[in-house]
Formats: structure tokens, C-alpha cells, sequence
């Protein structure tokens, strides 16, 4: 995955990255909604390299019980790094990080959702990083908000969200690992959309005002790039494209026989008396 020697440079003399990617460019992002099969919501998100699954379960009873709001649902957000997700084998105990990052990603979520529908219950969203190459805490949140969607929990608008940085004096959308490793700082952000109210903004190294202003211009843009993606993802699940069939009874019983042909075998399959 990510070298561990320091590159000679993070800007390229002709100012590309050194993925090749210009400084207001994302990386590739897919965004999949419904990937499990247990959850109440999910998502998944690829961006670059790092690979992210969000489950909700939820509404549903909160314990332990004295965690309980009389006038509205908990947002209980659990945010894990897989031990095989970064170079280094990450401990199994929840860390410090995990804990923090677990909290922000609930205070950036829970401005567009209307909570007060699910008194004294919780909803439970688990983070998951399978692969980390920067970014995790931002694809979190864009994973989570689709997932939170999925589960059908009535919300004002999908969250989208995005690191900002600098590395060689200029100013960079989406960090990569060794960009964030070896940069000279980031900032990432999570806006709702339409009104462009800010609900997550943290900064790691320093920036001048006018760099901060700009990074959160360029925030901005990428964020409302990405809330496009989202709910292309969330289309792609729920709209049906015309002859995909409907709730037709015979239907289901030859996707049922399909099903059976899959796991049996046709030589299996019970003869028709
Ligand atoms: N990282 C790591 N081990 C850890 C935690 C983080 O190698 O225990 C790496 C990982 O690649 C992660 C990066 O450090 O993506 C940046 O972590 P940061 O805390 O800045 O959060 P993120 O940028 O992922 O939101």
C-alpha cells in the first residue's frame, strides 16, 4: 500500500500530484447503496484506495438504558478501523482516534435528521474501514449519510464531505495518505448542500486566512460534486429502469426457482408431480 520513505515531492513541477491528479481534482469515487444484507440501511464508498462500509440498524431499543433522550432518537455512531486496513496492524481496542473520529462524524450527521420522529430509541451506525489511504473520517460520512438514507430515517438532505490540505504551498481537494502524512496540513469539512451550512470543520497545520477561506471555497465545490454522486448512488438502488420487472407474483415464483437452481443444481431440483 503506502510507502513508508517520504516522496521527493507532492507537487510535480508541472503542479500535478503525485497520482497525477490536478489540486482541485477527487479521486475516483464509488458509491453503493444496500450492500448488507442484515442491516436496516448500508452503504459502501471506494475513494481512491480507501474502502469504507457504513451499516444502520435502527430505529430500535436503546441500551444500556440510561443513555436514553426522552425527545428524540440517540445517533450512535461506531467508527472502527479493520486491524488489516492500514500498514501497520492496527490494535483491535477502540482507540482514542476511533472514539474521536466516531463523535464527529455523529455531530456532522445529525443536524439533517429528524430525530425527534424516534424518541428514547437509538440508531446505531457502524463504520467499518476495510482499506485506509487518508481520508477515512470524510468517505466515512459520505458512506454513512447514504446508509443512514438506505434505512429510510427521515432527513432534510445527505451529508457530504471532504478533507482539504496544502503540500508544497498549495492548496489540495481530497488528500491521499502520503499527501496527508507528509503535507503541511488539512481540513476536512462536511456541509449540507442547499443552504452550504458547515457541520464538520476540523484543521490539522497552519493556514493563512485567505488559505483557509480558499481551502473551504474548494471544500465547497467538492462537497456538492460529491452530494451529486450520492444521490445518483441512492437512484441507482431505489428507481427501477423500465421491463426491471415489478411486484408480479409469477415473477417472484421464477426468480424463486432461479434461486433454487442456483444453490441445488438443476439435477437436484424436485421432479414436478
Ligand atoms: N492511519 C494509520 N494507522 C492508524 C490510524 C491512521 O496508518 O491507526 C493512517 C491511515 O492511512 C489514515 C491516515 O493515517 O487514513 C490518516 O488518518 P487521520 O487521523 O488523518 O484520519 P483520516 O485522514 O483518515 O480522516
Amino acid at each position: 500500500m503506502s510507502p513508508e520513505v517520504k516522496p521527493d515531492f507532492l507537487i510535480s513541477p508541472e503542479g500535478l500530484r503525485i497520482d497525477g491528479r490536478r489540486p482541485d481534482e477527487m479521486r475516483p469515487i464509488e458509491l453503493k447503496v444496500g450492500v448488507l444484507k442484515q442491516a436496516d440501511g448500508s452503504a459502501s464508498i471506494r475513494q481512491g484506495k480507501t474502502y469504507i462500509i457504513a451499516g444502520v440498524y435502527g430505529p430500535r431499543e436503546l441500551h444500556p438504558r440510561h443513555l436514553t433522550i426522552n425527545d428524540r432518537a440517540y445517533l450512535r455512531v461506531t467508527y472502527r478501523m479493520a486491524t488489516f486496513s492500514v500498514p501497520d496492524r492496527k490494535r483491535p481496542a477502540p482507540s482514542r482516534r476511533e472514539r474521536e473520529i466516531s463523535m464527529v462524524i455523529a455531530n456532522s450527521l445529525r443536524p439533517t435528521l429528524f430525530l425527534e420522529e424516534y424518541p428514547k430509541s437509538v440508531v446505531d451506525v457502524f463504520v467499518t474501514v476495510i482499506q485506509a489511504d487518508g481520508g477515512t473520517r470524510c468517505a466515512a460520512i459520505n458512506a454513512a449519510s447514504l446508509a443512514l438514507a438506505d434505512a429510510g430515517i427521515p432527513m432534510r438532505s445527505l451529508i457530504p464531505a471532504v478533507a482539504v490540505g496544502k503540500a508544497d504551498g498549495k492548496l489540495l481537494v481530497d488528500l491521499g495518505d502520503e499527501e496527508d502524512k507528509y503535507g503541511q496540513g488539512d481540513v476536512p469539512m462536511a456541509i449540507i448542500p442547499q443552504t452550504e451550512e458547515i457541520t464538520l470543520l476540523q484543521q490539522d497545520g497552519s493556514f493563512t486566512k485567505e488559505e483557509l477561506v480558499e481551502a473551504m471555497q474548494m471544500g465547497i465545490n467538492s462537497c456538492k460534486y460529491l452530494h451529486e454522486l450520492q444521490k445518483e448512488a441512492l437512484k441507482r438502488a431505489y428507481v427501477k429502469k423500465p421491463g426491471e420487472g415489478g411486484d408480479d407474483d409469477d415473477d417472484d415464483d421464477d426468480d424463486y426457482e432461479d434461486d433454487l437452481e442456483t444453490d441445488l443444481g438443476e439435477a437436484e431440483l424436485p421432479e414436478d408431480e
